[in-house]
């Protein structure tokens, strides 16, 4: 199961000199190419989805598949959620599986970007997850082509970097030193002096958005300047864009004869990538160093006093309406037992996605009012037990 901890992940990439690409994903064919690279390689990835790109597929359909990806892998895998506009965004994000989130507030002014990230901070540590941020501006947007989205770089600043940490409290900070999202005319002038007395001041995992279109050796010098995660998208849909217009110039028809190749092609780009940065081999040093990422199973059985059947059955809809979003709280569900002389007639199974819900869950406002009101006064009767899934086999 080797979903593990991003937080330490990054960590190893930031102390052994590596960067961990974090590869955004628009569709199966990117996921299955991304993890194909990836365990070529033995190296660690970060599975990317960035809420720009939600108009193109289905976040909630496709996040069940991409959690299955990363469990089922023999690498170490974290799950980001890329450019999240919202609080609400990051929710969604983590009760979804996102392990990671990334917080874009850097088109605000420094002091709404501090307040906007510090209250997905103040959130995400409740749930156990780490938080990127982004200070000064990266322009453009991911896929296309950045002539079309002028504006202005905003390069970050050394004081302001450090009081955006200090006072947001991120674990990552992605910094503007010159790259821009999408493709570029020419090769893009980075600011390594820049880069090198923020990785001093902070001594974080620094990110790069905007990777497509760097030269090996710009790379190498961002790797050294303290730069742990680099986000990589355009050059994979590009890849993949190539591949659909051969085919479909040397006559392909139908969808399948047109995408035919597209993963191959765009696991191509990411290999090139992972090496480049450092990552391969890598896995099993990182897999030693991180801890496992495994849900909490919040169980309670119980049984119920005035409430009939039809009373107990509204009781349950409204706990599910009212606690799947909490942050932290990836499935609600509520049961009938089967047998009719069980113990206990009725359950609770709550699935947290890290051990830190046990207690923002019980503080939670929303909860404390459900149980208050709604549940203990008729279920006096019960057994409460949070259980640590166990389901990696132990060496
Ligand atoms: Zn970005």
């Amino acid at each position: 199961m080797p979903l593990v901890n991003m937080k330490q992940m990054l960590a190893h990439a930031h102390a052994n000199g590596y960067a961990v690409g974090a590869f955004d994903l628009v569709s199966l064919d990117f996921l299955e190419a991304i993890m194909d690279a990836a365990e070529r390689c033995r190296a660690p990835v970060i599975l990317s989805l960035a809420e720009s790109h939600f108009e193109y597929f289905d976040f909630e359909l496709a996040m069940p598949a991409v959690v299955a990806a990363a469990r089922r892998a023999k690498v170490p895998v974290a799950i980001h959620l890329d450019h999240g506009e919202s609080l609400a965004s990051a929710v969604r994000g983590i009760n979804l599986g996102c392990n990671g989130v990334m917080v874009d507030a850097s088109h605000l002014p420094l002091e709404e970007n501090i307040a906007a990230s510090r209250a997905v901070v103040e959130m995400a540590r409740g749930c156990g997850v780490p938080v990127e941020g982004e200070l000064g501006y990266v322009p453009g947007v991911e896929g296309e082509d950045a002539e079309r989205h002028p504006g202005e770089i905003t390069y970050t600043s050394v004081e302001d970097a450090r009081r955006y940490v200090d006072e947001t409290g991120v674990d990552f900070l992605a910094v503007s030193i010159g790259t821009v999202h999408g493709r570029m005319k020419g090769e893009p002038k980075l600011d390594f002096e820049r880069l090198a007395a923020i990785d001093q001041a902070l001594g974080i995992p620094l990110v790069i958005h905007g990777g497509t279109g760097l030269s090996d050796d710009q790379f190498r010098r961002l790797i050294e300047n303290g730069v742990s995660k680099i986000n990589y998208y355009t050059a994979l849909a590009d890849a993949a864009g190539v591949r659909i217009a051969a085919n479909v110039a040397a006559g392909a028809k139908g969808y399948t004869a047109v995408v035919a190749g597209i993963r191959q092609a765009i696991a191509q780009e990411v290999e090139r990538c992972i090496r480049l940065w450092g990552g391969a081999d890598q896995a099993d040093a990182v897999l030693a160093a991180c801890e496992p990422w495994e849900p909490v199973e919040h169980i309670i059985l119980y049984n119920l006093e005035g409430l009939d059947e039809q009373g107990a059955r509204a009781m349950m809809a409204e706990g599910r309406r009212v606690l799947a979003p909490i942050p932290g709280v990836e499935v609600v569900d509520t049961g009938i037992a089967v047998q009719e002389n069980a113990k206990y007639r009725y359950c609770w199974r709550i699935r947290f996605c890290h051990p830190a819900v046990i207690d923002s869950y019980r503080e939670h406002p929303d909860h404390k009012a459900f149980a208050d009101q709604r549940f203990r006064p008729h279920a006096g009767d019960r057994v409460s037990i949070d259980y640590q899934l166990v389901t990696r086999d132990s060496e």
